[in-house]
């Protein structure tokens, strides 16, 4: 395949059509961090008024480093796998004692909780250092590109299509290129039904020409789903919720959490407010909510006042359940 010629019709393509999203108004390797941490697993709707939130209470690495892990937890509330909020202000308290950004890939990769994907990312688009990014939709556009049916999923596979990244990478321009790649991926070569009509780059993929567009990627399965049962209690007493606090280790350390049923033997249930379906990791809930009444409180419990709620870190599902009493 000729490269140049790739990279020159698919940056053409970019320019007249990239979607005008927050982080792409900004060179800043701090913004554009913070949006690719958030971007990890989470969609982009999702993620724009969050990104504004975040950067408007924490503007730059100082005030995320100055800031308490409560305030920063709460801000990342409702975005999930909080792990990467607090390794994004442990990497904040390194970067700020260092005291300045890190501006090559290494020691952007050396920071917590930064993989190979975000360190080229940042490098590439924040200093224009020449290292292809390449996530998900990245791999699913080189999968059919190339007409190659290894499994994306496995570390071999990756490096394989790290390496003819590499290779196609416009080394002038990266940072086009790479969110150029990537937006292809997010709004043309979509994983169900890719738009190849509307692709500026049909004519230099192989699984077009073959027809086999629609069976790549190629991902094997991994470990099944475990399917975990639950039921909250909303317990209200005066304008004030029953919730406990999670311990300050291990997971979603520090988040604050509605009861289950089963821990309130005196919960009197007033009735069922509602049912919904959350995921983490490899671990679906089928969580049922209902609300109740009790005279006493247990010791583990404490009682929140319900206006101090959104500036506390609050998890998913504790507001998912909430809303579904609100509503
Ligand atoms: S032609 Fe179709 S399958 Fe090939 S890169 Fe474009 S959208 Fe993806």
């Amino acid at each position: 395949m000729n490269g140049l010629r790739f990279a020159t019709v698919l940056k053409r393509w970019y320019t007249n059509n990239f979607r005008d999203l927050p982080w792409r108004r900004t060179r800043d390797p701090y913004a554009i961090w913070v949006s690719e941490i958030m971007l990890q697993q989470t969609r982009v709707e999702t993620v724009i008024p969050y990104y504004e939130r975040f950067l408007a209470r924490f503007p730059d690495v100082a005030a995320l480093a100055r800031a308490s892990e409560a305030d920063v937890l709460s801000a990342w509330s409702g975005l999930g796998y909080y792990s990467r909020a607090r390794n994004l202000q442990r990497a904040a308290c390194q970067i700020a004692k260092a005291g300045s950004f890190p501006r090559d890939f290494e020691s952007i990769l050396a920071l917590p909780g930064i993989g190979a994907y975000t360190a080229a990312a940042v490098a590439s688009i924040a200093f224009g250092e020449p290292r292809a990014a390449v996530d998900g939709n990245v791999l699913r556009v080189l999968s059919r590109i190339g007409n190659d049916s290894s499994d994306i999923g496995s570390q071999a596979s990756k490096a394989a299509f790290q390496s003819q990244a590499d290779a196609l990478l416009d080394r002038k321009d990266p940072a086009t290129f790479n969110q150029a790649m990537m937006e292809l991926g997010a709004t043309v070569c979509l994983p169900r039904a890719p738009r190849c009509l509307l692709c500026p780059v049909s004519a230099f993929c192989e699984a077009r020409k073959e027809g086999t567009e629609n069976q790549l990627p190629i991902k094997l399965r991994r470990a099944a789903m475990d399917e975990v049962e639950m039921t909250v209690a909303i317990v209200e007493n005066a304008g004030r919720i029953l919730m406990w606090k999670r311990e300050s280790r291990g997971m979603m350390a520090g988040f604050w959490e509605l009861p289950e049923a089963g821990l309130l033997p005196t919960l009197k249930r007033l009735r069922a407010a509602g049912a919904f379906m959350h995921t983490i990791m490899n671990r679906r809930y089928r969580v049922q909510v209902i609300a109740g009444r009790l005279a006493k409180a247990p010791a583990r419990f404490q009682w929140i006042a319900m206006e101090a709620l959104p500036t506390m870190p609050v998890s998913t599902i504790a507001r998912k359940a909430l809303a579904k009493c609100t509503s």
